[in-house]
């Protein structure tokens, strides 16, 4: 048996060209969802990041700023400048991109910002919205791993999902948003004796460890779902997962390449929640 594999590309191009209708729907009815972007430092990664966020803003009609800031801003200049946006009525959603440099606190950004723009899913409003079964607004990459799973039709209803890896950026919400769609849960981390043991009973394993070619075949059961978050360098340079995902293929049932499967949807998740925004605006 060989994987079905999951497109995440082509279901992140379906989902922005939906977000596109909508969008059209907004501005007859005089709103532009609006995305302020905060990137502080020089970071080459993050620089990417970004970029790549506002070319995705400007393909679907979204309006997007971006505020780059030295890496020695203050912590008062940026809490500022999120206290302005928070006030702003043409932007519904404000993104720091993380990390941030030493000197500045992550947790007092984001605890900065409203609550009701925090289209990332990070202020803690939000993740304990999304604890306690509510709608609100849900970190890009689990969310995405979800509507992927959904435009897929694999329901996670009463199967058994191994979620490795604990951030509360992927591991913990992927585990919290699967428990809403009725899995049953096992969160395993770097704590975790025999790992092989658990993600061998596993229906659906998500995988965010960040460890290139990490679980192998022998670490799944045949039929296996395998979401596959990690976005690692092989030996040879290449992007790849945290699965062997050539040995996998070969008996999963279905499978995310890497390029190409978790994270296309992650930024379309921060449209999507943008749009949501100034949709609860207008
Ligand atoms: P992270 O904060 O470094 O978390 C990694 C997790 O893996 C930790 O919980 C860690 O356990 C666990 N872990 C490490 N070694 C392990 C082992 N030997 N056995 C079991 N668990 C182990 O990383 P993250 O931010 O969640 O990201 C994970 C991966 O996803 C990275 O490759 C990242 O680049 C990728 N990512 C991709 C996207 C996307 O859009 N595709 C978005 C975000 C992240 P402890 O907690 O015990 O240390």
């Amino acid at each position: 048996m060989t994987a079905a594999i999951i497109d995440g590309k082509a279901i992140a191009g379906d989902i922005r060209t939906e977000l596109k209708g909508e969008i059209t729907e907004l501005a007859d009815k005089g709103v532009t969802p609006g995305l302020a972007v905060i990137l502080v430092g020089e970071d080459q990664a993050s620089q990417t990041y970004v970029r790549n966020k506002d070319k995705a803003c400007a393909e679907v009609g979204i309006h997007s700023e971006i505020y780059r800031y030295p890496a020695d801003l203050s912590e008062e200049e940026l809490l500022q400048k999120i206290a302005e946006l928070n006030n702003d009525d043409q932007i519904h959603g404000i993104l720091v991109q993380l990390p941030l440099p030493a000197h500045l606190s992550e947790d007092r950004v984001i605890d900065a910002i409203s609550p009701e723009k925090d289209v990332d899913g990070f202020h803690p409003v939000n993740v304990g919205k999304m604890a306690i079964g509510k709608e609100a607004f849900y970190s890009c990459t689990p969310y995405g791993i979800i509507k992927m799973l959904e435009r897929e039709n694999i329901s996670l209803e009463g199967k058994h999902v191994v979620v490795i890896g604990r951030s509360n950026i992927v591991g913990k919400p992927a585990a919290l948003l699967s428990l809403k769609e009725s899995a049953t849960v096992t969160v395993c981390h770097s704590r975790t004796k025999d790992l092989s043991a658990m993600t061998k009973q596993a229906d659906v394993v998500i995988a965010a460890v960040g460890k290139a070619k990490f679980l192998k075949k022998e670490d799944f059961k045949p039929g296996a779902i395998i979401i596959d978050v990690g976005m690692n360098r092989d030996e040879n340079g290449k992007l790849c997962g945290d699965v062997d995902f050539e040995s996998a293929k070969e008996t999963a049932g279905a499978i995310t390449p890497v390029p190409g499967g978790v994270g296309p949807m992650t930024i379309t998740m921060l449209l999507y929640n943008t749009v949501q925004s100034a949709k609860q605006k207008a």
